[in-house]
């Protein structure tokens, strides 16, 4: 079989959407395999290796199966694998409100138009910073969302000149300040915003809320 019709794949759930403008959704995530990143505080490090081989139609089969409004392609990366392309069209094509988190290092300007982009912009405590694919930014639309992951106040200045120099809040339907959980306190990110009268929304990620940060599969 082509590597366009097989994907690796970690696990495909059903769990209320923990990110973006779309928290609290009921959603059906395809988590991927694979990453060529390795963020400092990554929380899915198991989608790294490893997976279960299956066919693309297999994987739109079971993604559909939940019945959820709402699927995200994640991982992992997803735009390392040749069929997250075509998957993430048919999953449109079947009726679906699909989103894919992407780190920004690939190119994502081949992905179908009615896909909501979620695009990582590494911050300089991720160690992976100098990864950010800038091409990237012309091909950002108002359906997208750039999420920025924030370690201390060294990562907000950084995502603050970025934000102000590519005009981010216009490009795109939101920009997202994520604080690393345990790491950066929420209240510290929420005072430095409202101070600067930030054009972004905070977030935290609900599912850490709701179950324990090491739980896989929720
Ligand atoms: S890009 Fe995402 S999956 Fe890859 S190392 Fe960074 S946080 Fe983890």
């Amino acid at each position: 079989m082509a590597d366009v019709d097989q994907i690796r794949v970690h696990e495909i759930y059903e769990s209320i959407q923990g990110e973006s403008t779309f928290a609290g959704l009921p959603c059906t995530f395809v988590r991927l395999s694979r990453c060529n990143l390795r963020c400092r505080w990554c929380d899915t490090p198991q989608a790294f290796e490893g997976g279960t081989e299956m066919s693309r139609a297999a994987v739109l089969e079971k993604a559909l199966s939940f019945e959820t409004p709402l699927v995200e392609l994640t991982g992992g990366e997803p735009l390392l694998q040749e069929g997250t392309i075509p998957l993430l069209r048919e999953l449109c094509d079947a009726g679906r409100t699909v989103l894919l988190e992407t780190s920004g290092e690939r190119d994502i300007s081949l992905v179908d138009p009615r896909v909501h982009r979620i695009m990582d912009l590494k911050a300089p405590g991720s160690g992976e910073s100098r990864r950010n694919r800038w091409e990237n930014v012309a091909h950002l639309s108002s359906r997208d969302e750039v999420k920025i992951v924030l370690a201390d106040r060294a990562d907000y200045e950084w995502a603050k000149g970025v934000i102000e120099e590519h005009g981010l809040e216009r490009r795109v339907n939101e920009v997202l300040l994520s604080p690393v959980w345990g790491e950066l306190d929420p209240k510290d990110l929420v005072k430095w915003v409202l101070e600067d009268d930030m054009p972004v929304r905070v977030q935290i990620q609900m599912h850490k809320v709701i179950w324990d940060a090491d739980t896989q599969g929720v």
